[in-house]
């Protein structure tokens, strides 16, 4: 009898990994790493729990570093099968593999110059290389419910997630001898409407369902990002400020360009320069312009006026840290987009400095700023922040914009499962802080009487 077990994402939001086993084949959904507190962390690098050897192969849901981060220390595990993701995720896997890769060198790197490791030398979890061992594994699949063989016995489909670019929900087909069974992982959700990629596809009838709930017990902010976005602009354009805005490079940073090309194309903000400050960004902007097949109708509209519609019209990008500095530079009213997103590292730090003294520059947060961030601290008020070892004040404008979101809040994910043909035989709500997954269970039982359950790290299910 075929079995489900729950790796990761299970009572937490990271480390995403469910193992199908079947009599004949055993296959992974997603691969992801560990993030956030140590004991989670510590999951990285214990023996996993199941022979990677003999795993046929990996599925990908999306590009994220918690859905595949743990890829390159599985291949280390010895794992050699096929890795099956679509294009979109391929393209957005091959520029953040080998950047997680690097950070894990790093922080081994610091450990071993501050000496504080009880392992001497500290090691990375896995270097560079590993991460380019892993991406030769990578199979493009397509996102469009196309059924391809993935294991003796075992098929799986990919369809739309809207969550980012490439984000599939995948649907696997087990036909052993007790009988045909189909499972449907929804992976992250998207919202309804983001810019630039397609809508999440309506989920296919399955036997029993995986459904995330990061936003099971939330709803977005009302406030609509896009019009935020204009208020803030115009503002600052009319004292000559600089607007600095952490970015997540991959998805939210692409967002915020195209809202700002559209501004300027509706006229409700005057043309400023936009400087992209991340060679990350740049490289997923590509990835996000070249993938026809996952742009949506508007994206299609937009490309009739103008053959670049994640570019605004007076828009730097900084690939060199002499472009970087160059912008440092400049006067005047400005945006400045630049990671990391929560301002715990990376160049956006070079910007806090000049930017967070000044009464008048803007500092704009569109995303959760994690406890212990320089971001949260910034975000929560603090009058004097160290930034790269020095103590500076805060005097600049702070402001939020809380709509923009990859992920579906709990309306939407109802919304969604309201396309499912047929009611499945059990669903499992995943990939939420306890609290979080506890009320989409509710909320599922309540809208649709199914049978519901929150499942533990390391169970397992017989897939009846
Ligand atoms: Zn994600």
């Amino acid at each position: 009898m075929p079995t489900l077990s729950f790796w990761g994402a299970a009572g937490s939001v990271t480390g995403s990994k469910y193992l199908i086993e079947s009599d004949r084949a055993r296959v992974l959904v997603d691969c992801g790493l560990f993030q956030g507190p140590h004991e989670l962390r510590d999951r990285n690098w214990q023996e996993p729990p199941f022979n990677a050897a003999a795993v046929n192969s990996v599925l990908i849901t999306h590009a994220h570093i918690d859905h595949t981060g743990y890829l390159p220390r599985f291949v280390r595990h010895g794992f050699r099968g096929p890795v099956y993701c679509t294009h979109g995720t391929a393209e957005l896997m091959r520029i953040l593999l080998p950047d997680s890769a690097r950070l894990q060198e790093e922080e081994a790197d610091y450990r071993n110059r501050h000496k504080v490791t009880k392992h001497l030398p500290a090691l990375p979890l896995y270097t560079e290389q590993d991460a380019r061992e892993a991406l030769k594994l990578l199979q493009v699949v397509p996102n469009n419910g196309t059924e391809t063989k993935v294991a003796r016995d075992i098929t799986a489909e990919f369809r739309v997630a809207g969550h980012i670019l490439g984000s599939s929900q995948v649907l696997v087909h087990v036909n052993s001898g007790s009988g045909p069974v189909a499972v449907l992982f929804s992976g992250d959700l998207g919202k309804y409407d983001q810019p630039i990629i397609r809508d999440p596809a309506a989920p296919p009838a399955c036997d029993y369902l995986l459904i995330e709930s990061t936003y099971g017990d939330r709803l977005h902010d009302t406030e609509e990002p896009k019009a935020a976005l204009e208020r803030i602009i115009n503002d600052a354009a009319q004292h000559g400020g600089a607007i600095l805005i952490p970015a997540f490079a991959v998805g939210r940073a692409q967002e915020i360009v195209y809202f700002i090309r559209e501004l300027e194309e509706e006229k409700r903000i005057p043309i400023l320069p936009v400087c992209v400050d991340s060679p990350m960004a740049a490289a997923a902007t590509r990835a996000y312009a070249k993938d026809r097949e996952e742009q949506d109708d508007e994206y299609a509209e937009a490309l009739k006026r103008t053959p670049t519609p994640i570019q605004t019209r007076r828009m730097l990008a900084c690939n060199t840290r002499d472009e970087s500095k160059r912008i440092n530079g400049m006067q005047g009213s400005r945006v400045i987009i630049s990671a990391s997103g929560m301002m715990n590292g990376g160049r956006v730090l070079h910007h806090a400095l000049r930017l967070l003294p000044d009464e008048n520059a803007t500092v704009v947060f569109v995303g959760y700023q994690a406890g212990g961030t320089l971001g949260r601290r910034v975000a929560d008020g603090e009058k004097q922040v160290k930034v790269l070892g020095q103590w500076i004040p805060v005097r600049c404008k702070i402001e939020k914009i809380g709509g923009f979101s990859a992920h579906a809040d709990w309306k939407e994910v109802i919304r969604w499962l309201e396309g499912m043909p047929s009611a499945p035989r059990k669903a499992f709500v995943t990939h939420g802080e306890t609290g979080s997954a506890e009320a989409m269970a509710k909320h599922i039982r309540e809208r649709f009487g199914w049978q519901v359950e929150v499942p533990q790290y390391g169970e397992r299910v017989d897939l009846v």
